[in-house]
């Protein structure tokens, strides 16, 4: 029988491992975040009372090898996000924070001791990291940070600020980016450390089940193995944001499935002018796109897996597949809340949740407009950035 949410059959393209691991997942969001997902929305809450689970799981740092990681592939992986953001863009952000924007550079790029002091704890869900890129003055440039960090005898002290960061106000531990005499470093900023400040920010009306903040830093002053050896330049972060962008290329599918889901249920029973919805042509025109565009979305997913397991991945591929299959999601989850009508505002359906949780995933890890340069800049080797 078909399968409408994957009418190319991109099932039988994967092996029993990544099946086995995306229904795992899928069990779990059915499970414990559906029925509880839209009252975090609403108390803007993130559910961390899952994230043992989320660990349980594997999910955490999933694609690493060793320190209690589960060292998956990197399509399983991406199965996991979609699956995750199915339920809601908060649980796949928190995941692509601790495994793409700190384990996976404390893991490449970390000392030996770092790694052992970290990643399995990172792993177990025991501790929280977040990552501090951006900026207020401007996040789509990083390498115009003012942050910076100066040599103190054997310590470094690091002043400046961070914004938009996901968990900072749970972290146990930030992967702080500064500015230094010898180029851009990483820091691990440890919860508690004198100077080290993290806040909420409030009000925001996307992803409100995840949590954001902003990091102070006033001489904050950490000892030199702190800092993170293996990484010297804008290089360091800017490979973590290619692993976070190749996750958020899967998970996007995810709140797309579930709003083509939602719509094909509602338009059979919703009677309008003595027939219901989906016999009418305009309609079945809208969710025939949706699932046009939910297929590309999904083979552009599995190929751009297949070369990342393939050590064969560009950051011009990903930038490609993070901004269409975003853009899919969004217009898909704009598109089924207004064929809800009025319902369409109510959290009672899923599409105003995933569509407002979008607007943040369009912007962070690269807006738009800063993939469609990359890919620019990739055809024609001109940088209009
Ligand atoms: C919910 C949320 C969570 C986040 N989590 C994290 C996190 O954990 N860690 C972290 O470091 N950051 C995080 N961010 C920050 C995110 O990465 C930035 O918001 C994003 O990179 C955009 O930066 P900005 O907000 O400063 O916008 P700006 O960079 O000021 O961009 C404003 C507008 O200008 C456009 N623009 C920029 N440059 C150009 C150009 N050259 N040509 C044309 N147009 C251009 C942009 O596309 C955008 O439309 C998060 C953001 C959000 C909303």
């Amino acid at each position: 029988m078909t399968n409408v949410l994957d009418l190319f059959d991109v099932n039988s393209m994967l092996d029993d491992d990544e099946r086995i691991v995306r229904d795992a997942v899928a069990r779990f969001v059915d499970d414990r975040v559906l029925p509880i997902i839209a009252d975090c929305f609403e108390q803007h809450r993130f559910p961390a009372e899952l994230v043992p689970e989320i660990a349980q799981l594997g999910l955490l740092g999933s694609t690493l090898q060793g320190y209690g990681c589960a060292g998956l592939n990197s399509v399983a992986y991406g199965l996991t996000c979609q699956e995750l953001e199915r339920g809601d863009s908060a649980l796949r952000s928190f995941v692509s924070v601790q495994g793409s924007l700190v384990m996976y550079p404390i893991y490449t790029f970390g000392s030996d001791a770092q790694k052992e002091r970290w990643l399995p704890s990172l792993a177990a869900g025991e501790s929280i990291g977040c990552f501090g890129l951006t900026e207020a003055q401007g996040g789509s440039d990083p390498a115009n940070m003012t942050t910076h960090a100066r040599r103190d005898g054997s310590d470094w002290v690091i002043n400046g600020s961070k914004m938009w960061i996901t968990n900072a106000v749970i972290a146990d531990v930030a992967v702080v980016w500064a500015r230094t005499e010898e180029g851009v470093r990483g820091f691990l900023v440890e919860k508690g450390t004198a100077g080290f400040e993290a806040r909420d920010i409030k009000h925001k009306m996307s992803l409100r089940a995840s949590t954001t903040g902003a990091l102070f830093l006033d001489d904050v002053r950490v000892p030199a193995d702190a800092m993170l050896p293996g990484a010297a330049g804008m290089r360091g972060p800017l490979s973590c944001l290619t692993q976070a962008r190749y996750g958020i290329s899967w998970g996007a599918i995810g709140p797309a499935q579930a709003c083509l889901r939602e719509l094909l249920d509602y338009t059979e029973t919703r009677s309008m002018f003595g027939a219901t919805l989906n016999s009418k042509q305009s309609i079945q025109e809208r969710l025939a796109d949706m699932a046009r565009r939910i297929t590309g979305a999904q083979l552009i997913a599995l190929r751009l897996g297949r070369l990342k397991d393939a050590g064969e991945l560009g950051a011009a591929q990903v930038s490609l597949a993070k901004w269409n299959n975003v853009r899919m999601a969004l217009d898909i989850t704009r598109d089924c809340r207004d064929m809800l009508g009025g319902s369409g505002i109510s959290l009672e359906f899923t599409p105003i949740r995933h569509m407002l949780n979008l607007e943040s995933v369009i912007t962070y890890e690269g807006t738009e407009t800063i993939h469609k340069l990359v890919v620019g800049k990739e055809l024609t080797g001109v940088s209009a950035f």
